[in-house]
């Protein structure tokens, strides 16, 4: 099955189509928004912004919490869409609603407590001053959104953008482009006054569009060679950017791991979503001791595990083109020496992949070193846990990992250098809307979720008001002479016995 997306000129403008990767039958067709549209939509979600913030805190959680009832009631329409538009199996779209949900609801609930103004810590010589920090909306944040989370990935961006009180115009990717509509729809069904929430359809060019139609932010997730174009664009106007790009997530088991319970995390981690998840498990580093149980059990998890079928537990591949990556990475990797022990070159079978686990691979081989976002699990031996932090380390991603273990599993995950790791269980760090998400290195900086997150879409604003106006001023030329001496006198007593 190949899935194309056919562009066509009418007299109203360009569309496109969104097809099912599973039939290729057409789920929606969409206008492909130029740049013109793109700068009407961003000069719209200035004066929405304006709107948006008068609001208040209260008025917005309000509409958030709305929000969050619309997307419960009508979840099974939302859940079928994503399923069709994606391919991903219903459970596993129901899995995105939940955690989109947690964190639209804390990012509403936080807001305040995050933003509001609050004194901070005085100074000595300012006694008479009064310093006060808080937190405010950007105005117009723009989001540009990947596929394979086509509702939970962009949301960590657009609901705590707009818990902070900022409008948003989202550009879905041209392969999810109807979640991305349907989410702005519902939005106006609980905020129909100003058009709060946006959304502009198209290709790389129409995101390439809202880099430049004068955006205070632009949050991008997606992978890392756009992630480079979207911050040259943004450079132009000094549109500040935060990245979250793709990833290498490696799983490290050690010798006092619970086996099963590492392998059957490693099976999942590594192919649910169809492997097609930023945070999936890419490689696991297993010590030696229990290198041996490790593929055993593995072996037995996954022995079964297809893609496809009435009721599927793995979806087709989304994008075609990660068909050819993937098969290439096998293909690569078989022919250096590897071993498949689960499926093999013959499990890449348009649009599916079945689960794909390999052994012996060398370590510079492409499977252990690039994003392959399939469901390929790549399974090395480590002398120990410091080899499996080092070998998880080399690495120029950094995003999620996870460490099954013991006495030394919270160490070895503090070690790994990544945004965030899981100890015991694999993904778990998404579902916590109180931490923050985001990569180190080529998976791009910045975070979204938690306070981090919701600070992302604000700007810290410094206010220091004088509370009383005192006769000896030290910032003024009219300041008493015996001031500088007094002020040194109290440094000296405070720093200078250190
Ligand atoms: P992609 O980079 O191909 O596209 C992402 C979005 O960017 C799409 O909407 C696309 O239309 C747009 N785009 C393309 N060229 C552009 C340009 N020149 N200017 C502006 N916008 C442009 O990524 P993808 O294939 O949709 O998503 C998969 C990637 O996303 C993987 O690498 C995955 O790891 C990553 N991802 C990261 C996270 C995270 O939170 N770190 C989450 C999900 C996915």
């Amino acid at each position: 099955m190949s899935v194309t997306h056919d562009r066509i000129r009418t007299g109203e403008g360009e569309t496109f189509d969104s097809v099912s990767p599973a039939t290729g039958d057409v789920v929606a067709t969409l206008p492909v928004h130029d740049e013109a549209e793109v700068r009407e939509a961003v000069q719209r979600a200035r004066k929405a912004s304006q709107w948006w913030q008068e609001l208040g805190f209260d008025g917005r959680r309000e509409r958030l919490r709305a929000y969050t009832g619309v997307l419960t009631r009508r979840r099974e329409e939302l859940l079928d869409l994503i399923s069709r538009e994606n391919g991903k199996p219903r459970v596993d779209a129901f899995i995105e609603h939940v955690l989109a949900l947690e964190h639209l609801d804390w990012a509403a609930k936080n807001a305040r407590r995050i933003m509001r103004p609050r004194k901070v810590a005085g100074s000595m010589m300012l006694a008479n001053v009064k310093p006060i920090l808080e937190y405010q909306p950007l105005g117009v944040v723009g989001v540009i959104g990947p596929w394979n989370y086509p509702l939970f990935t962009p949301m960590g961006s657009i609901g705590y953008a707009l818990a902070a009180g900022n409008a948003v115009v989202f550009k879905p990717s041209e392969f999810t482009p109807a979640v991305g509509v349907w989410l702005a729809d519902a939005f106006r069904e609980v905020v129909p006054e100003q058009p709060v929430f946006q959304v502009v359809t198209g290709f790389g060019a129409t995101g390439a569009a809202l880099c430049g139609a004068g955006v205070d932010k632009l949050a991008f997730t997606g992978s890392a060679p756009t992630g480079r174009k979207i911050m040259a664009a943004c450079a132009e106007t000094l549109t500040p950017v935060l990245l979250e790009l793709g990833g290498k997530d490696a799983m490290l088991v050690d010798s006092d791991a619970d086996i099963k319970a590492a392998a059957g995390a490693a099976l999942w981690g590594a192919c649910s979503n169809a492997g097609q998840t930023c945070i999936g498990v890419e490689r696991v580093y297993v010590v030696d001791s229990v290198y041996d149980e490790f593929v055993r059990e593995l072996t037995a998890a996954a022995t079964g595990v297809t893609a496809g079928g009435d009721d599927p537990v793995i979806g087709p591949m989304t994008m075609p083109k990660q068909l050819d990556i993937v098969r290439d990475h096998v293909d690569e990797a078989l022919d250096r020496g590897a071993r498949a022990i689960i499926g093999g070159r013959e499990s890449v079978r348009a649009p599916y992949i079945d689960p794909i686990i390999l052994v012996d691979v060398p370590e510079d081989a492409r499977v252990m070193r690039e994003e392959t976002f399939g469901p390929v699990l790549p399974v090395a031996r480590v002398r120990d846990l410091d080899e499996a932090v080092d070998k998880a380390n080399r690495t120029a991603y950094g995003l999620g990992a996870a460490v099954f273990g013991k006495r030394r599993a919270y160490e070895a995950a503090r070690k790994v250098r990544s945004g965030m790791t899981s100890v015991n269980s694999v993904l778990a760090f998404a579902g916590f809307p109180a931490l923050p998400f985001g990569g180190v290195g080529e998976s791009g900086f910045g975070r979204i979720h938690g306070e981090d997150g919701l600070k992302e879409f604000t700007r810290a604003k410094a206010i220091a008001k004088q509370r009383f106006s005192t006769p000896a001023e030290m910032m003024s030329f009219s300041r008493p002479e015996w001031l500088p001496k007094v002020a040194a006198k109290l440094g000296d007593l405070r720093y200078g016995r250190r």
